[in-house]
């Protein structure tokens, strides 16, 4: 298959063959003749698999072959996307695809000044990516008009629930006109997606093109058992003993970062991190130097990192594990994306056992385990397997306690059902209301 028997306008074909793409990926393969023929689509698609072109690219084509050219302050197509990175990056490519027609595009995010987005509206923009807080900064203050629209994107839409964005959300849904188009993608689905979906899409095709929720397999992931305490010198030992040269790595909060960051340069080594209460300007300075390689390791959190694409990047290492099992699959398809191969390495402490069960049931697979020799853990890892248990170790039966009432030692145990994930299941889309779509109320 190639993109044109897709039926691909010329301009665009030039741009994909500028950019390398000699052959659809499967979503795009599915995606595009879905868009270019109108449908709503409810997408999953593993990360790294080429969605942004998957609904950019039949998008673009739309808004060059039909409706009336965009008037002041309108947009024709708006991408949502969860954070600010996102949407920079999802941008860049839609500005790579369009490079050969004339339609203009533009992104706008918080954490930087409105007054020149608000003027940048003004003429009107074909292809408008925003995160959802503040396009509706931007709505309220009359610079933007949604009447236009022919066409919402919402990507990542799952990470945006996440980072309790739905209210924003049901927010945009009252600004929109009725009749549009509406692409909702998503890497996982969980059915409070399975709900926005059900509300905000009219008739979608369903996409899959690989298992939901599962990891890339051209991903190798390994894990390495140690004490939380010890978790800075093990990477610095990984890190000299396996010469890694580009580094992706998840720490679980922002003081984590700075800490590690911090350890790093301190060592002098090559280091800066990324999360949300450093300025838009500095994260994506420390993005652009790591993708440039001269930053050899990205320490970031999950909200900073999410959707991130960095050409050929080998290695991702999860410092500490998500909190939510869903965020492993986007952290390590920031690697072997593409249908490059890539690496994914887990510091695991004792305390995040559960998170470990849950990540494995969720990618059904028992990740291998590797003990580093002089980092065996004081601590040990209970083991852990794809259906979600966590096995512990017998414990020694303590004396029973004189006036009774505490829990009774049992032994060898196995606790099951600890874990907060689901087995995922596909679900038809259900028409459920989500949003209030009556008047709103007015605040007294
Ligand atoms: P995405 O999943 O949209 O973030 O895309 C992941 C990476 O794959 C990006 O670097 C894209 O430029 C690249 N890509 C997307 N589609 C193709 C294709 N058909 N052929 C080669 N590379 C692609």
């Amino acid at each position: 298959m190639t993109f044109a028997t897709l039926g691909l306008i010329e301009p665009l074909l030039r741009a994909l063959e500028t950019l390398g793409y000699q052959t659809p990926t499967p979503v795009q393969a599915q995606a595009i003749p879905a868009v270019l023929a109108g449908r709503d689509l409810m997408a999953a698609a593993q990360t790294g698999t080429g969605k942004t072109a998957g609904f950019a690219v039949p998008l673009l084509q739309l808004l060059a072959m039909e409706g009336p050219k965009v008037t002041a302050n309108s947009v024709r197509a708006l991408i949502l996307c969860p954070t600010r990175e996102l949407a920079e990056q999802v941008h860049a490519s839609v500005a790579e695809y369009a490079q050969n027609l004339p339609l203009s595009t533009y992104a706008v995010y918080g954490g930087v000044s409105i007054n020149p987005q608000m003027m940048k509206l003004r003429k009107g923009v074909d292809i408008l990516v925003a995160t959802p807080g503040r396009l509706i900064d931007l709505f309220r203050q009359n610079a933007l008009k949604l009447n236009q629209l022919q066409t919402l994107v919402l990507d990542e839409a799952d990470r945006m629930l996440d980072l309790g964005f739905s209210e924003e959300l049901a927010n945009i849904y009252r600004m929109l006109p009725k009749k549009r188009q509406t692409l909702l993608f998503s890497a996982t689905f969980s059915d409070d997606i399975r709900l926005l979906a059900g509300q905000m899409l009219n008739d979608p095709l369903s996409i899959e093109v690989s298992p939901r929720n599962v990891a890339a397999n051209t991903v190798k992931q390994w894990v390495v058992p140690v004490d939380k305490k010890r978790k800075p010198e093990l990477f610095v030992h990984l890190m000299r003993k396996g010469k890694w040269k580009q580094v992706l790595v998840f720490a679980k909060t922002r003081n984590g970062v700075d800490a590690l960051v911090d350890k790093l340069q301190g060592l002098g080594i090559n280091a800066d991190g990324i999360h949300g209460d450093k300025p838009q300007a500095t994260r994506q300075r420390a993005l652009d130097r790591f993708k440039a390689s001269d930053v050899q390791i990205l320490v970031a959190t999950d909200v900073a990192a999410r959707g991130l694409d960095i050409e050929d990047l080998p290695l991702v290492v999860n410092f500490d594990l998500p909190i939510v099992a869903e965020d492993y699959i986007h952290r390590i398809g920031r690697t072997g994306r593409a249908g490059n191969t890539g690496e994914a390495i887990s510091l695991v402490c004792a305390d995040e056992v559960n998170m470990l069960s849950a990540i494995e049931m969720l990618t059904r697979q028992t990740l291998t385990r590797h003990m580093e020799q002089d980092f065996e853990p004081e601590h040990r890892v209970p083991d852990t397997d794809a259906s979600g248990q966590v096995v512990k170790k017998p414990k020694k039966p303590k004396k029973p306690k004189a006036s009774g009432g505490g829990k009774r030692n049992l032994g060898k145990w196995v606790e099951s059902g600890e874990v907060a994930v689901a087995e995922p299941s596909i679900k038809p889309v259900r028409k459920v209301p989500v949003f209030n779509t009556g008047p709103r109320k007015r605040k007294p």
